[in-house]
């Protein structure tokens, strides 16, 4: 099938990448160049394990980008808006760009001959694929969705470090089309992949995305609170969870405490659902309960610290990982930008590492030091606090011995103390 995929950033870049390996000739559409011309070139505008090589090898056969719509959409059966939803000022969902991006796709839609299917693939409130991006696409192209054109939404639960692999291994597909014909398009594009494929109405995929996400934010932040109680009752919370987790109704994955859930997706979409539901005039209390938790749990982080060093002013403090997780450079709502800010508020020398991601950060903080190795950032440290589970953080021991006061507040539960060569004053965020 030919494809065309609006927005080259984390989920687009990949889903171009992969629908291509499943296949598929794919047009990327981007209004970055810089994007476009790294896609032509085979290179991935983002990091993202697998992507280059993906890239490489159909970059220029079956995968080639542009900024032109109207050749995108006129070389292509389907359209997918892949495009970000950030949050707006009052916390709600942003759609400014997926209603350009639609606005965009209408006009080409408009000048093309024959049958083409619009397919929503950012995460959007419910109602947004048929109450917004339906009538912009209809008022551009000036055709008539059903008739014209189709409408399909198809919500991505791809984790960002695993992107490649969870989009060729899904859990589940999900299609939300206004018509059979819409529906069946999209679910063909997927044909050989081995998952449970839910069809169903627009505003239920919307709102299965939310629903998935909310509820891993939760559990999250249920870890934290019973972390947060376990260690002031000196319960090791993670023996606690690993017990409970046995229970097959609850499941051992994502009740681990630490600093808090960061990301593109997490906090942005539970503070979408929440500014929908408060939009109806429902108070929705255990989301709000979810994201309250989410922000006071990093800046235990450095009460935790102040409470070891007496006052942070002046002193020297490691700052380990800024992505917000993990084998990603990706650094949006990570759990180390409220450290940082909370840190240099109280007037500490931030220095900070991360294998990858101390490039994006550079252009939030700029204040800094940045190091290119754990020691740099340790050597004559008065604190350190871990922020991103990297394994290499794990195996750091000897790099402690550089610091002035061997003070480490752990974030994610990754350092043994006992099995230090160095000795550390260590205490974990919740345990
Ligand atoms: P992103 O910001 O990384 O990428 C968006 C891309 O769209 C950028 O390359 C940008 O240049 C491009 N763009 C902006 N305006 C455009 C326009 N008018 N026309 C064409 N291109 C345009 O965003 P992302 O992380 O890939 O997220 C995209 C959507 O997918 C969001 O709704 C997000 O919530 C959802 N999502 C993200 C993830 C994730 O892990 N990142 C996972 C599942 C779902």
């Amino acid at each position: 099938m030919k494809v065309s995929i609006i927005g080259s950033g984390y989920v687009g870049s990949v889903s171009a990448a992969c629908f291509a390996e499943l296949g598929h000739e794919v047009i990327c559409i981007d209004v970055d160049e810089e994007k476009v011309k790294m896609i032509n070139a085979g290179k991935a505008p983002i990091w993202e394990e697998g992507l280059d090589g993906l890239l490489q090898k159909h970059s220029q056969k079956t995968l080639i980008a542009t900024s032109d719509y109207e050749y995108a959409v006129a070389n292509s059966d389907l359209s997918f808006i892949c495009v970000g939803t950030p949050s707006g000022e009052d916390g709600g969902i942003d759609l400014s760009i997926v209603k350009a991006a639609s606005a965009s796709l209408g006009a080409a839609i408009g000048k093309k001959e024959g049958y083409h299917v619009v397919v929503v693939k950012s995460t959007v409130v419910p109602e947004t694929t048929e109450k917004v991006v339906l009538p912009i696409v209809e008022e551009f192209s000036g055709k008539k969705a059903g008739r014209d054109f189709g409408v399909a939404m198809n919500p991505e639960f791809l984790r960002e470090g695993k992107a490649v692999y969870d989009f060729m291994h899904p859990d589940k597909i999900v299609v939300g089309a206004i018509d059979e014909r819409s529906g069946f398009a999209v679910a063909e594009l997927y044909r050989g992949l081995d998952c449970t494929v839910t069809r169903t109405n627009p505003r239920t995929a919307e709102m299965i995305k939310y629903v998935n996400n909310s509820f891993l934010a939760t559990k999250i932040s249920f870890a934290n609170e019973v972390g947060n109680i376990c260690k002031q009752l000196g319960i090791d919370t993670y023996e606690v969870m690993d017990a409970v987790g046995t229970d097959f109704r609850i499941e051992r994955r994502f009740l681990n405490c630490g600093a808090g859930f960061g990301g593109s997706c997490f906090p942005k979409d539970v503070r979408a659902l929440i500014g929908k539901a408060k939009g109806m005039g429902y108070e929705p209390q255990l989301l709000d309960s979810v994201v309250a938790v989410n922000e006071r749990q990093p800046l235990r982080m450095v009460e935790l610290l102040q409470r070891k060093l007496g006052h942070i002013n002046g002193k020297r403090i490691a700052v380990l990982g800024l992505a917000f997780k993990n084998d990603t450079d990706d650094i949006r709502e990570s759990r180390s930008i409220p450290v940082i800010a909370e840190l240099l508020r109280l007037e500490a020398i931030v220095t900070a590492y991360d294998p990858m991601a101390a490039g994006n950060m550079k252009r939030i903080f700029g204040n800094i030091t940045y190091c290119s190795t754990s020691s740099e950032a340790l050597s004559g440290a008065d604190g350190c606090l871990v922020m991103t589970e990297w394994e290499e953080f794990g195996k750091l021991d000897r790099e402690f011995e550089g610091m002035k006061e061997k003070i480490v507040i752990d974030g994610r539960h990754l350092l043994k103390p006992e099995k230090l060569t160095a000795r550390i004053d260590y205490e974990g965020i919740c345990w």
